[in-house]
């Protein structure tokens, strides 16, 4: 029996997403304009706060978020190496020196125990990641930043629709907590439009900030100019970048955030349902969920049981039709980041190592079945012997 083929990941694309996007490009007007102010509008009122800027993808939210809090030459921002690179790229393109730390032993987010030993009078923030869409643990790393008078970005590329439990009640990532939040709609996230960011802030200023620099500092817009029954002359006061999200995008981001609340209610079936089936599988380590964190589940994330080897075990699966990748990367092993100056470490980095080494992550999309859950777990569990019996040959 030939069975389907099951990829890692799907975006959740249809009609709606279709018509948004004809209706956009009929209107004649395809850039930064209505679409992506009626976008950043629902978004900012998803996460619960007052200012949400669209900009072009992550990597560009993060790169105006680290310099709207001063982050410059030679200055240092504290963040983990375990994570997708565009984290601590984004810091270089300030100037600035990623100061990378552990992350938790049983978990794959920064070790908040450890941020202190890191800080210096260098430091000029902490960039925290809410990894896989699994909260970080905000509540410290907050408190840490209030301590020491330095500002907490959130990378929340994968964490659109997680919450944390704060003050008695369930909240949005990207309220913010930390000062300022920045998301990612590529389509390896759990909403998609193509390529995309979003910087959330309770912070005037920094919003107005990221609305000169994200359309190459000029002192108004074009949607603006374009409205005006004035002439208007157009200035630029500051050095900006081309960082928009177009008006077709954004249309199709209003049609996701729609979908949202669904695919995260999807996703958390799917993932308990893993964990319930796997549960069998002996000495496999499943991602746990702090009491205080309600993952978006971006993506299923396990540790393998010692003897298991991973490439064995993926192509395993793939052999299967099964579809995995490894767990995170980190970054500080990559080619990029050889030039000890381009970067500091503090610690060994042991468990940031070990988790790359030993990880797999699983399909999870909304549109898997229950079958498609245990028919990976099946799939899983047969390779147990050949993983073992590899490893043998190899020994
Ligand atoms: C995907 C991702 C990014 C980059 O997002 P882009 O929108 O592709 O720029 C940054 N950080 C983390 C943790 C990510 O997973």
């Amino acid at each position: 029996m030939s069975q389907t083929q099951i990829p890692v990941a799907k975006p959740v694309l249809d009609e709606q997403e279709v018509e948004a996007v004809r209706r956009v490009i009929l209107s004649g007007w395809v850039t930064q304009g209505p679409e992506v102010a009626a976008f950043e509008k629902e978004f900012a009122e998803f996460v619960g706060t007052d200012h949400a800027c669209a900009v072009s993808n992550c990597t560009t939210a993060l790169h105006l978020a680290l310099k709207v809090v001063g982050v410059g030459a030679g200055d240092e921002v504290v963040t983990v190496s375990h994570s997708f690179i565009a984290t601590a790229n984004a810091i270089r393109y300030c100037g600035g020196v990623p100061v990378f730390i552990d992350i938790e032993r049983d978990g794959f987010n920064i070790d908040s125990e450890l941020i202190e030993v890191a800080i210096t009078p260098r430091t000029k923030a902490i960039l925290c990641v809410h990894q896989l869409g699994m909260p970080c643990d905000l509540r410290r790393i907050v408190e840490i930043g209030q301590r020491h008078a330095i500002p907490v970005i959130e990378d929340a590329a994968c964490a659109s629709g997680s919450e944390i439990l704060w003050d008695g009640q369930w909240e949005k990532i990207g309220k913010p907590h930390g000062d300022i939040a920045c998301f990612s709609f590529h389509p390896r996230k759990v909403v998609t439009t193509g390529d995309g960011g979003m910087l959330t802030t309770a912070n005037p200023e920094y919003d107005r900030k990221f609305r000169l620099w994200r359309q190459h500092g000029m002192s108004v817009t074009d949607a603006v100019r374009h409205g005006s029954k004035q002439v208007i002359y157009e200035n630029y006061p500051e050095l900006g970048y081309n960082y928009r999200m177009t008006d077709m995008q954004a249309a199709v981001g209003r049609e996701q955030l729609k979908r949202l609340p669904a695919l995260v209610a999807r996703r958390r079936q799917l993932a308990a349902l893993y964990a319930k089936h796997l549960g069998s599988i002996p000495a496999m380590s499943l991602p746990v969920e702090p009491v205080w964190a309600r993952s978006n589940w971006q993506s299923y994330c396990v540790r393998l049981p010692p003897e298991w080897d991973q490439r064995d075990t993926m192509q395993a699966l793939l052999d299967k039709g099964i579809s995995t990748r490894r767990g995170v990367m980190n970054i500080h092993l990559e080619d990029a980041y050889t030039d000890t100056r381009s970067h500091r470490v503090v610690g060994n980095l042991q468990e940031s190592v070990a988790a790359q080494e030993r990880t797999v992550i699983l399909p999870l999309f909304a549109q898997m079945t229950d079958n498609d859950v245990s028919r990976i777990v099946d799939a899983l569990r047969d390779c147990a012997p050949i993983c073992n019996l590899a490893a043998a040959q190899v020994g």
